[in-house]
């Protein structure tokens, strides 16, 4: 896995505003920024944000700019695999989480008139599939 700072801030459409030395210089996203505070540092591949008392790797770029905690793996996963930012052999995310059950979001429970059929419907949150149950 070889991820950029600067490749994910531009991924996620913030416009550089200037270099100060080695840092490009970003308003932060995340807080109400005149000045540009988010400043990455291309050599070090690091970048931080004073305010908001953030810095880190490009992964915990990543889940700042979602807005996410950098544990939620899932999350950052998919958005840097949609931006083409890591591959499919690059990482996999299933591997960290086989030992995490799916949380249940949502449960409902309906029988038609006849009480005939019951069905279930479970929905997954992590796994994104809806699990139907007939008996
Ligand atoms: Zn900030």
């Amino acid at each position: 896995m070889n991820l950029n700072c600067l490749e994910i801030a531009y991924k996620f459409g913030l416009t550089s505003k200037g270099k100060k030395g080695e840092e490009v210089l970003f308003l932060c996203p995340v807080h109400d920024d005149h000045s540009p505070s988010l400043s990455i540092n291309a050599s070090k591949n690091v970048w931080m944000c004073g305010p908001c008392r953030e810095d880190g790797n490009p992964w915990k770029l990543a889940a700042f700019l979602l807005g996410v905690s950098p544990e939620d793996k899932k999350t950052i996963a998919s958005w840097l695999k949609e931006n083409n930012l890591i591959s499919d052999n690059g990482f996999k995310p299933q591997q960290a989480e086989s030992t995490t059950p799916p949380t249940v979001v949502e449960k409902y429970e309906y029988r038609d008139g006849w009480r005939l059929f019951v069905w279930r419907k479970t929905l997954l949150r992590q796994n994104l599939f809806a699990l139907c149950h007939r008996r």
